[in-house]
């Protein structure tokens, strides 16, 4: 596997600066510590990332603060080009970068190669972007007065990205925030800068291919610290941060301090409702690929499943048997549902998962926990888990990011939606019902709280066209399709005056 990963770093011309340690052609200072990059596939040290140092970080901001300037001035359109080339770019490299993907981070290759085409979809949908950032236009209550609001960029845009979605996120940011003319700098997470420094290498030859600055797109590599470093950082004035609620907080809190915006992409606990009208040709698959899809660990997988009390055992007979079908294994390999965990401590965190819901009554229907694998004895794998509890289970209120599903039986629709809210986070939902009034219940303000409400699809699985995001512990942010690339620029209103009146607002008068 070694020998592959050499192969597609070759392929992207990505060279190490020493022996063993990469930092591709990113920038990172002199004093950059090291940071060791394992695979989860088979446990094994794959390489030696170059972390960003402070005063690299530094001038990595005075670079971007002129580019934008630059970059500010091109027209909006144009823009879209280039995001265009980008775009077909990664069409071009789509196997390579989806291997790396799930070589890197451990998803299976198909979801690997979904989650490049995201990005790919994301460009399309930016380059159309582009030539509609539309203001709307007001009717004054002066005479001979217009008004109307227009939308500028931002400046820097700093991402903060998690591990679980190691390129799109980054994508679903830049694309968007670029055709609104701002400069991005791109924290990954630490477990999967591999990716990074080749999506990074990928955009800057488009870049260095249309004559423009380099630093409308940096990366800066290292650990949770210099993402700390942006989120104090008063240059940078949007933070869109992906991660656990637990660094959204942290980074909400530091962005505030300094009257920035943040942009939050938080952790979910998300709920499938099957009511007693269900079509569980529909609901089983949905909820099979929401629960054990990339090992339980996207921020939109189905944790939670609320059944009708007269199709509950039919559902777990049902579930239980396309679990039996369940291949985990090595992610390359292309019938492989289910890759490893992230890593270690996902496996301990899932271990222990597992046994505080036993002490806390649940009853496991299906044993999970760690696997060895033939040949990967080193690697992550885990066995995914269905337990039966009760609705007012305390693990039911955390997210375990891990294939561990619960099922929760109910009596009416009231009560389903009830369970389903009664948790702090608010991103992913769904209903499967072939019952019209079923479904409009739980889409009315009455029912789901949560940023996505699906019906007759699953909680995992979003398409870039809406805007993605979850309301409460989730974050507020909105990111992606709709109008959610207006979170990368500012709202000015603007008021002429074409008359040789001066008359106020308000009716208000002021002799002078
Ligand atoms: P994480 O919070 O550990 O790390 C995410 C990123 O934040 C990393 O780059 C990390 O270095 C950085 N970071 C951590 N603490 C920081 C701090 N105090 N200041 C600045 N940066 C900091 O998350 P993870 O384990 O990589 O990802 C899993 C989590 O991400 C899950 O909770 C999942 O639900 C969530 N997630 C949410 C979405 C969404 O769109 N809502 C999408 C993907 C993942």
């Amino acid at each position: 596997m070694k020998h592959m990963l050499q192969e597609i770093l070759d392929h992207f011309e990505i060279k190490p600066v020493n022996e063993g340690t990469w930092t591709g052609q990113v920038f990172v200072g002199s004093n950059a510590s090291l940071l060791d990059v394992t695979s989860p596939v088979n446990g094994q040290s794959i390489a030696k990332i170059k972390c960003t140092d402070r005063n690299a970080y530094d001038k990595i901001v005075e670079d971007a603060k002129t580019a934008f300037l630059d970059w500010r001035n091109v027209p909006a359109p144009k823009r879209g080009e280039v995001v265009r080339q980008f775009g077909d770019r990664l069409r071009a490299e789509k196997k390579f970068l989806g291997k790396l993907v799930a070589f890197e981070m451990g998803k299976s290759l198909q979801e690997s190669y979904g989650e490049v085409q995201e990005m790919i979809d994301i460009c399309d949908f930016a380059v159309g972007l582009s030539r509609q950032l539309y203001g709307l236009t007001m009717h004054s209550e002066r005479p001979m007065h217009r008004m109307y609001e227009q939308w500028h960029p931002l400046g820097i845009v700093g991402i903060i990205s998690a591990f679980n979605f190691p390129v799109a996120v980054w994508s679903w940011n830049s694309a968007i925030a670029w055709i609104c003319g701002n400069v991005c700098i791109w924290k990954a997470s630490e477990k999967t800068p591999l990716t990074a420094l080749v999506c990074h290498k990928l955009m800057a030859d488009v870049l260095e291919a249309n004559n423009l600055p380099g630093a409308i797109s940096s990366l800066v590599t290292g650990a949770k610290e210099v993402g700390e470093w942006m989120s104090a950082d008063k240059h940078i004035p949007l933070i869109s941060a992906t991660g656990s609620v637990r660094m959204g907080q942290a980074v909400a809190q530091e962005v505030a301090k300094r009257f920035g915006k943040s942009l939050l992409e938080l952790g979910g606990n998300n709920a499938m409702i099957i009511t007693e009208n269900a079509d569980l040709n529909i609901a089983i698959p949905a909820t099979y690929f929401g629960a054990i899809g990339t090992s339980g660990q996207r921020c939109t997988s189905t944790r939670r499943l609320i059944v009708h009390e007269t199709v509950i055992e039919q559902v777990i007979e049902r579930l239980f048997h396309a679990y039996q079908q369940v291949k985990i294994g090595n992610p390359l390999d292309a019938d492989t549902h289910m890759g490893p965990l992230v890593d270690e401590a996902a496996v301990k965190s899932y271990v222990s998962g597992i046994e505080e819901c036993k002490q806390q009554g649940g009853k496991f229907l299906l044993e999970g926990g760690a696997l060895q694998i033939d040949g990967l004895e080193n690697g992550y794998y885990v066995k995914p888990s269905i337990a039966l509890v009760d609705a007012n289970l305390p693990v039911l209120q955390k997210e375990l990011f891990a294939p561990l599903l619960y099922i929760i039986s109910y009596k009416d629709l009231k009560e389903a939606i009830a369970i389903q809210n009664n948790v702090p986070q608010g991103l992913s939902s769904t209903i499967m019902t072939m019952h019209m009034q079923e479904a409009e219940c739980f889409l009315s303000h009455n029912g789901s709280d949560c940023g996505i409400a699906n019906v007759n699809i699953g909680t995992s699985g979003a398409e870039i066209g809406g805007a993605f995001g979850g309301e409460k512990e989730t974050g507020g942010g909105r990111e992606s399709g709709s109008d959610a690339w207006k979170n990368y620029m500012r709202r000015q209103t603007v008021t002429i005056n074409y008359s040789n009146e001066l008359p106020l607002s308000q009716g208000i008068r002021f002799e002078m």
